[in-house]
């Protein structure tokens, strides 16, 4: 059976749309065949990328920014709640419809409306495929860094959303340090540009401020992002370990060497067996664990550091290093990492991945203590993260069909949460709060930063208008999926932030 959490009775959110006049009004606005209301054609906008479903009484995909301001302006006159869309790939159940209302979809907004090279620029509808931007910019010698692993599919607008990051944020730093500016439609209605398309900012930065709202505070229907030159030379290495605590130890080695690689991502035992069958990317297959290691830069500086990276991992017992020949074998092992959630359906019939952050130094133990947790709850977890951020993605593997048994991935799930917590960490690094992990939020920020953060929704006009009930803690859902997590004295301090 498909979960439901249920959304508190403390914060009633009314099912409320389907009345023939909004949906008439909807079709005047779109057209007949942007709007969706039939029960059987919203089934696919029902869930993202993770465990949580929830349908939506109506979707509308806009065509234009004042296609969307108008169904916005109809929504927030009738009350109905609206929850912004892109790709719905998110992990965290940002993008589904848990108080019902209104989806503003965003996949008939896919035009790059400018790309100028001179100014490292693009200005983009909030639909456009984060992957097709970079292959757009690609014949000036140009890229978008961030590169989450779901790229090809996943947009510029829920990236936004999530302040995503991907294997290349380790050096060059998350989707927050390429958004210029927005154009985006508040609660009122009205479209309004934050920030510029140059860099450098005068007063507040409500452009930075958007970003990693989780669709909160408005939706984005433009966005001006910095592209980057492309590096004169790239070299990307494969080391294979017999044990993951010496892929561990290699990754500090790294970084305490003096390097930050473009890209330091690694795989475990379980995560190699599921992704060598499916993609041949060339991982040794009895490998305890394996480092992919990007380099760039100019010539010269990255055969040097290649070099030094090879000997770190020999000197943590790696028993292969080597380096990719060409492009198309470079591709094959980036293919093995992008398409490594994917290929846990050769483990599994589902999972679920988690995003947590510890600091570098804590991944082994930390590591070690998420296997003990699976054993604990009975479950298999396989793990292929961006090492070099310490960020994790445990994927707990199991079968939705066994009763029970997503409740008890949820409560695996949270003690993992707890755990990066506790070790000096935080609860996401990429993949946002959404539905998943609000009622964790208490951990980490206290009640006055909280309320912080609702008054700067309230000066957004937003209010409960976009994505109710998501991000903020709502303690009943506690309660409903079965676990309750004890406080512990030295947390919710808001010191960790
Ligand atoms: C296999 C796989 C691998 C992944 N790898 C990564 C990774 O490496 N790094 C990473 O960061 N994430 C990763 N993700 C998560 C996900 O792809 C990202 O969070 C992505 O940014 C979501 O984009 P989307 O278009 O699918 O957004 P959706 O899932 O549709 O929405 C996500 C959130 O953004 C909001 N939103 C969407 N569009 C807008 C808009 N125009 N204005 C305002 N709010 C909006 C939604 O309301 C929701 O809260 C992965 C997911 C999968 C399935």
């Amino acid at each position: 059976m498909p979960y439901h959490r249920s959304v508190s009775a403390a914060r009633p959110l009314p099912k409320s749309l389907p009345e023939r006049r909004l949906l008439r009004e909807l079709e005047r606005i779109v057209g007949a065949s942007n709007v969706i209301w039939r029960p059987e054609d919203l089934l696919v906008y029902e869930y993202d990328a993770t465990i949580d479903r929830g349908a939506p009484e109506a979707v509308v995909l806009p065509g234009t920014a004042e296609e969307v301001a108008a169904a916005v302006k109809l929504a927030a006159t009738a009350g109905v709640p609206v929850v912004p869309r892109g790709a719905g790939t998110g992990l965290s159940g940002g993008a589904i419809a848990i108080a019902g209302g209104l989806v503003i979809g965003t996949s008939r907004l896919r035009r790059i409306l400018e790309l100028d090279p001179a100014n490292l620029v693009a200005v983009v509808e909030p639909g456009v495929v984060n992957a097709d931007l970079s292959q757009a910019a690609a014949p000036y010698g140009l890229r978008y860094i961030p590169d989450p692993s779901s790229q090809k599919a996943c947009t510029i607008g829920g990236n936004v959303a999530e302040n995503s990051g991907g294997p290349h944020c380790l050096a060059y730093g998350v989707t927050t340090n390429y958004v210029l500016g927005l154009e985006v439609c508040l609660a009122s209605g009205e479209l309004a540009w934050l920030g510029g398309r140059v860099p450098g900012l005068t007063g507040y930065d409500l452009a930075g401020a958007f970003v990693g709202s989780e669709g909160t505070l408005g939706i984005v229907t433009k966005a001006a992002v910095r592209l980057s030159r492309l590096p004169p030379a790239v070299r990307t290495i494969l080391a294979a370990f017999p044990e993951l605590d010496q892929a561990s130890g290699t990754v500090s080695d790294i970084i305490a060497a003096g390097m930050v690689p473009a890209a330091l991502e690694m795989l475990d035992r379980l995560t190699i067996q599921a992704v060598e069958p499916a993609v041949q990317a060339g991982y040794p297959p009895d490998a305890g664990a394996v480092l992919l290691i990007e380099l760039e830069g100019l010539p010269e500086e990255v055969e040097a550091q290649t070099r030094t990276v090879q000997g770190l991992c020999r000197r943590r017992e790696a028993r292969e290093v080597w380096v990719a020949e060409d492009e198309a074998q470079r591709e094959r092992l980036w293919a093995g990492r992008k398409g490594a959630i994917g290929a846990l359906g050769r483990l599994a019939p589902n999972y679920y991945i988690l995003d947590g952050v510890v600091p570098r130094t804590k991944l082994p133990e930390v590591l070690r203590r998420v296997g003990e947790i699976g054993a604990r709850h009975g479950f298999a977890i396989a793990n292929v993260f961006h090492a070099g951020d310490g960020n994790l993605h445990p994927n707990v593997l199991f079968d939705e069909r066994v009763p029970g048994a997503t409740e008890q991935v949820l409560r695996a799930g949270a003690e993992i949460m707890r755990l990066c917590v506790e070790a000096g960490g935080t609860l996401t690094g990429e993949h946002g709060i959404g539905v998943e992990k609000q009622d964790f939020m208490s951990w980490i920020f206290t009640a006055a930063d909280l309320e912080a953060m609702q008054r700067l929704r309230r000066a957004f006009g937003a209010g409960e208008l976009f994505n109710p009930g998501k991000l903020f803690p709502d303690a009943r859902h506690c309660v409903e999926v079965g676990f309750r997590i004890p406080k512990v004295a030295n947390l919710g301090t808001g010191d960790f932030m």
